[in-house]
C-alpha cells in the first residue's frame, strides 16, 4: 500500500489545526487552507500554541516541534493543492459550504487524488456527489483534540470505492497512529448518533431550571466516571458545531430527541460559542 506524504487540510480551526499538526508530527508534508490572511494567522497560532502544549507536556522535544512545524505551509489557493494525494476538508458545518468547498477542490486535485472529509454529520454520499470523483470521496471523521483523541470513523460514502476506504484507512490507522472504527454514512455516524442526544438532554435540564451546568457536569464526571460533563464537552466542541451537527440529525431522522433546544440556538446566536469564543456554559480566559 502507498504512504501518503503531501496532504492538504482544509479550514485551520478547532479540528483542522488538530489534524493538521497530527499529520505534521507524524512525518507527512501538510498544506494547510484557509479562507484568508487573518484566519490562516489564526490557525497558525492556534497551531503554534498545541505544539507548544505539546513540549510543555513533555509529549514532543523542541526539535520534534521544529521538525513538524517545517512540514507545515499556509494558504488561501486552492489551485496550490496539485500536488497533494489526499485531502481532509475540516471546514465549517455547513452542508453549502461544503458542497461548494468540494466543487472546487476537485477541480484542483489531481485524477487520483481521495477527498477525506471530516464531516460531523453531511451525508458523504451527498459530498461525494458534487465531484467527479465520487469513488474517491470518502468520511474521516477525527475527535477533538485530533493529536490526543485515538479514535476515527471511517465513512464510506454508497460510491466510495473499495481501494479508497483501504488508503484511507491505511493513511488513518498505519501513518497517522489512529485506532479506526468503520461507520455508516447516516448522520451521527455510530458516535454522535450516541452522544448528542445525551448532550442535548443536559442542555434541556439546564434550559428547565433542573440543575446547574456546574452539578451536571459534576455528576457525570464523578457518578460516571466520565473525564468530562456533557456541558462542559458542550464548550469544548463548540456550540454552533454541536447546533449544525444537531440540526443534521433531526433532519435525518425526524425525532425529537436530536433537536436543538431553544438554550442552545440562543446561545449560539450571541456569539457564547464555548471554549474558542471564551464563553459558552463556563467562561474562559
Ligand atoms: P471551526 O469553526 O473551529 O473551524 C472551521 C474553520 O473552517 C474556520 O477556521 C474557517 O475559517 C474555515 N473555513 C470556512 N470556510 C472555509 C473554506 N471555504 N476553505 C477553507 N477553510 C474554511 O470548526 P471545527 O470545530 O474545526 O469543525 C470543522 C469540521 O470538523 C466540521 O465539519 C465539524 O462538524 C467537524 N468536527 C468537529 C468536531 C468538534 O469537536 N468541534 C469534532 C469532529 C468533527
Amino acid at each position: 500500500m502507498n504512504t501518503v506524504s503531501r496532504t492538504g487540510v482544509l479550514g485551520c480551526g478547532l479540528m483542522g489545526s488538530g489534524i493538521a499538526e497530527t499529520a505534521a508530527r507524524r512525518g507527512v508534508d501538510v498544506l494547510v487552507v484557509e479562507i484568508s490572511p487573518t484566519a490562516v494567522d489564526n490557525g497558525r497560532r492556534r497551531l503554534l500554541a498545541s505544539l507548544q502544549r505539546g513540549v510543555d507536556r513533555g509529549k514532543l522535544t523542541d526539535s520534534e516541534r521544529e521538525q513538524a512545524l517545517e512540514r507545515l505551509t499556509f494558504t488561501t489557493e486552492l489551485g496550490d493543492l496539485a500536488d497533494r494525494e489526499l485531502v481532509i476538508e475540516a471546514a465549517t458545518e455547513d452542508p453549502g459550504l461544503k458542497r461548494a468547498l468540494l466543487r472546487d477542490v476537485d477541480k484542483a486535485l489531481g485524477a487520483d487524488a481521495i477527498i477525506a472529509s471530516n464531516t460531523s454529520s453531511i451525508p458523504l454520499t451527498d459530498l461525494a456527489g458534487v465531484t467527479g470523483r465520487p469513488d474517491r470521496v470518502i468520511g474521516l471523521h477525527f475527535f477533538n483534540p485530533v493529536p490526543v483523541q485515538p479514535l476515527v470513523e471511517i465513512v464510506p460514502a454508497l460510491t466510495t470505492s473499495a481501494d479508497t476506504v483501504d488508503r484511507t484507512r491505511a493513511f488513518a490507522v498505519g501513518q497517522l497512529g489512529k485506532t479506526a472504527i468503520h461507520a455508516p454514512d447516516q448522520a451521527g455516524f455510530v458516535v454522535n448518533g450516541l452522544l448528542v442526544p445525551y448532550l442535548l438532554a443536559a442542555v434541556r435540564m439546564v434550559q428547565a431550571g433542573t440543575a446547574s451546568a456546574e452539578d451536571i457536569d459534576r455528576g457525570m464526571e464523578l457518578g460516571c466516571a466520565h473525564p468530562m460533563g456533557p456541558l462542559r464537552l458542550l464548550d469544548l466542541i463548540g456550540l454552533d458545531t454541536a447546533e449544525a451537527i444537531a440540526r443534521s440529525l433531526h433532519e435525518e431522522h425526524g425525532e425529537p430527541r436530536y433537536a436543538p433546544p431553544p438554550l442552545l440556538r440562543r446561545m449560539v446566536a450571541a456569539g457564547h460559542l464555548g471554549r474558542k469564543a471564551g464563553r459558552g456554559f463556563y467562561t474562559y480566559t
